[in-house]
């Protein structure tokens, strides 16, 4: 699995890092996405899913 993240898409809103912690984090100047883990464990699969899936930006990108 690899995860994507399209900074210029990304508004900040955060649902991703509420999603999966572990995954994710926001810049602390503009709030936009962090990846944390490009290739996170298979453990991981479903809220990374479930972040691309509630983005409102589409910025995230699981494949
Ligand atoms: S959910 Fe999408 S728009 Fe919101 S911070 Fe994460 S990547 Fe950016």
């Amino acid at each position: 699995m690899k995860i994507s993240v399209d900074q210029s898409k990304c508004c900040g809103s955060g649902m991703c890092v509420l999603t999966d912690p572990d995954l994710f984090d926001q810049n602390e100047e503009d709030g936009t996405v962090v990846l944390l883990q490009e290739h996170p464990d298979a453990e991981h699969e479903a809220t990374a899913k479930e972040a691309a899936g509630l983005c409102p930006a589409a910025a995230i990108t699981v494949s």
